[in-house]
């Protein structure tokens, strides 16, 4: 049974039915993994099993079912990152609590959502506290974050926690097979080399092919600018320097072209070289450095420069 769309026999199903039957639900889950498991998709689907109108299982096609799966439902709310500064700020925290213990328009449950709990700064943290401390009765809270470290202890210590494991390559295959049986087998060799267990990326590219010419564009871009001079590499850096969330996108799917490589490189053999293994740390490295920096809003396009005409 493929798990991607969880599955009944999915660990973390199981766990959040043990929690239903048994009358004992959490008042704030945290759930941990990678980017890409299915982490928002488990969220909601934890909503739906509390608001459905189809109770004892939630059925997917009722309107409140259909209203989480579209994150418009009054009584399911998701608190998104700000995109001017991607943080969760003190007074988007206070709104949104206020919003999370209005009473229900279903009777049933509030559920309130963080799906990039990470980006709570220390303020808003601070200001979370209390609620997650001492909801309402009918309010759950659900927190999504890549690891537990990336929140203070004061949070994770009121959460029970709830682990995603990454989803292997034979799971990816079989969604493949059973959403995009007609992809060609290049589109589909390249989803998989890039997918790194992300499942709901693998699953969006099969389905648009307009995603895989930008990444397949994008791939050719990175080959000719970091194997040609100095002013293909500055041309790049000028390309991307505009948009600071799509030049990290592009670093993101840098980083996986080489990682991609090296994969390749060692089934050659050529991991044996040294040499070779040092090129791509030092290579690495400085990608991790400029998304960093990227990160903390220094200026884009010299970062950029520096770090193509740096990569070798
Ligand atoms: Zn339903």
């Amino acid at each position: 049974m493929v798990n991607w769309n969880f599955e009944e026999t999915h660990p973390a199903i199981r766990m959040i039915k043990h929690f239903v039957a048994t009358n004992k639900i959490p008042h704030a889950i945290l759930l941990v993994g990678a980017k890409g498991t299915g982490r928002l998709k488990l969220a909601q689907l934890f909503a739906k099993t509390l608001n459905c109108e189809r109770l004892p299982k939630p059925c997917n096609s009722c309107s409140t079912c259909s209203r989480i799966d579209r994150s418009v439902d009054f009584d399911v709310q998701e608190l998104k990152i700000s995109e001017s500064n991607q943080k969760i700020l003190i007074e988007q925290v206070r709104e949104f609590e206020r919003r999370a213990v209005l009473t229900t328009t279903s009777g049933k449950y509030k559920v309130a959502i963080i799906p990039q709990a990470e980006s709570l700064t220390t303020g808003a943290a601070n200001a979370f506290l209390k609620t997650l401390e001492e909801p309402p009765p009918m309010t759950k809270m659900i927190l999504i974050s890549p690891t537990i470290h990336d929140l203070p202890s004061t949070i994770t210590s009121r959460c029970s926690v709830i682990r995603l494991p990454a989803v292997s390559d034979k799971e990816i295959d079989m969604a493949l097979d059973s959403q995009a049986k007609s992809l060609p087998p290049g589109h589909r060799d390249l989803i998989k080399r890039f997918s790194e267990g992300r499942i709901d990326w693998a699953l969006k590219m099969a389905c648009n092919t307009n995603l895989i010419s930008e990444l397949v564009d994008l791939l050719e871009e990175f080959d000719s600018a970091l194997s040609g001079d100095i002013v293909s590499k500055m041309e790049l850096a000028n390309k991307l320097g505009d948009d600071r969330q799509a030049a990290h996108e592009a670093l993101n799917t840098l980083a996986l072209k080489l990682a991609d490589e090296m994969r390749i490189a060692r089934k050659d053999g050529a991991s044996q070289s040294l040499a070779n293994y040092r090129l791509w740390h030092k290579n690495t490295t400085r990608l991790d450095q400029a998304c960093l920096a990227i990160s903390s809003n220094t200026m884009l396009k010299p970062t950029l420069e520096n770090l193509f005409l740096g990569i070798s």
